[in-house]
């Protein structure tokens, strides 16, 4: 992970580099903030950063051996300790380390609810039981297998219980070149006495904009609509996806109501009289998003009819509409159905009456399904 890939935070990054040039690195620090904001993914950046062989003034290389393996995660001197279900029978973090690394390598950006879910574990309590912190001290007990810092990444101290007091002496005078790095979001249920041994750096909102950028880069959103995402989720990245994801989720149920519309056999005039209605009393902003999200669905057909298979991961339910289209739509009538779906956007961005372009679409295509329907 490198600053680079980090979504704002200009400033947090640059003290961080500064204080690494100037030889400033305290042996235990709790970046401190909502997980969304960044605050893994900047510890796993200034790991990095330390143990960088060929580091810039603003970035590690990238390139290096030690980078390399520090982009794996699998660097010998990286050791994580995180919370893992009170149920499961593991006893120590490392033993869930494979797991660790795939939610990572999807994104850095973890949320406690995303790391339960893989081990289908979301209504269990997290815990990080004395074994773990008896482990902790094992493998800092060591030496360090390369020449660099030994760095401990702590993900949610918040679950460490009364146990965690057994880490307060390593904590507060750790091995030579030993370096904490605690990752929390929440300082009231942080044992106060790891708290008073930890040098805290407080990690602001990602602002607004460069948050609406992220998310047209990496969600391919609309600016817009990106922009007015970011000011909802708070600077928060994870609840900007949280919001994105519920609003495609309704999408899907949408479109598949559609398409049950205008695929069934029975000719459906009320059907595509009701749906429009329903599109009508979107707001505009959705009924563009829906759009899109059927400008997308296309995109799946296409991939399907051509590759075999669809290009992106699809629930069930999508599944299921997408080979149900592809058996009814050859190439030409996506091609009309993408260009009247294109324009139906710009209408709807200018202000034309969502119900009534619905209306009219779901008749075009309504002929494209059944060409005898065009002779009426
Ligand atoms: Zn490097």
């Amino acid at each position: 992970m490198q600053f680079k890939d980090i979504i704002g935070q200009s400033q947090l990054k640059q003290n961080l580099t500064a204080s690494v040039r100037e030889g400033h690195v305290p042996h235990a620090q709790m970046f401190l903030g909502c997980l969304g904001y960044g605050g893994l993914p900047l510890a796993l950046a200034y790991a990095q950063y330390l143990n960088c062989a060929n580091p810039q003034p603003d970035d590690s290389c990238g390139e290096c051996p030690s980078c390399m393996k520090m982009n794996k995660l699998a660097h010998p001197d990286l050791h994580f300790s995180f919370p893992f279900p009170s149920v499961e029978k593991r006893k120590i973090s490392t033993e869930s380390i494979t797991e660790w690394r795939e939610v990572l390598q999807v994104s850095p950006y973890l949320s406690l609810h995303r790391w339960m879910v893989k081990f289908n574990a979301e209504n269990k309590q997290p815990n990080i039981p004395i074994t773990e912190c008896h482990d902790v001290m094992r493998r800092l007990s060591f030496k360090a297998y390369e020449s660099g810092y030994k760095i401990m990444v702590i993900w949610l101290p918040e679950y460490l219980g009364k146990e965690g007091n057994t880490l307060l002496k390593i904590l507060e005078e750790p091995p030579a070149n030993t370096v904490f790095l605690l990752v929390a979001e929440n300082l009231e249920t942080v044992l106060n006495t790891i708290i008073s041994r930890t040098q805290i750096i407080k990690i602001s909102p990602i602002d607004q904009q460069e948050l609406a950028d992220a998310l047209v880069e990496r969600q391919q959103m609309q600016p817009d609509e990106a922009y007015r995402i970011a000011g909802l989720a708070n600077g928060d990245y994870i609840e900007s996806l949280d919001l994105l994801n519920h609003s495609a989720a309704e999408h899907a149920g949408l479109f598949e109501q559609w398409m049950n519309v205008l695929l069934s056999n029975k000719a459906e005039p009320m059907g595509m009289v009701k749906f429009a209605d329903v599109f009508g009393a979107l707001g505009r902003e959705s009924q563009k998003n829906f759009i899109l999200y059927s400008l997308h669905m296309l995109k799946e057909v296409l991939h399907l009819q051509v590759f075999g298979k669809p290009s992106s991961v699809l629930t069930g339910s999508e599944k299921s509409v997408v080979s149900d289209m592809a058996g009814k739509f050859n190439q030409s009538k996506m091609q009309r159905m993408s260009d009247w779906l294109n324009e139906a956007h710009y209408h709807v961005e200018r202000n034309a009456s969502g119900k009534m372009m619905m209306l009219d679409l779901s008749v075009r295509i309504g002929k494209l399904v059944k060409p005898a329907a065009a002779m009426v």
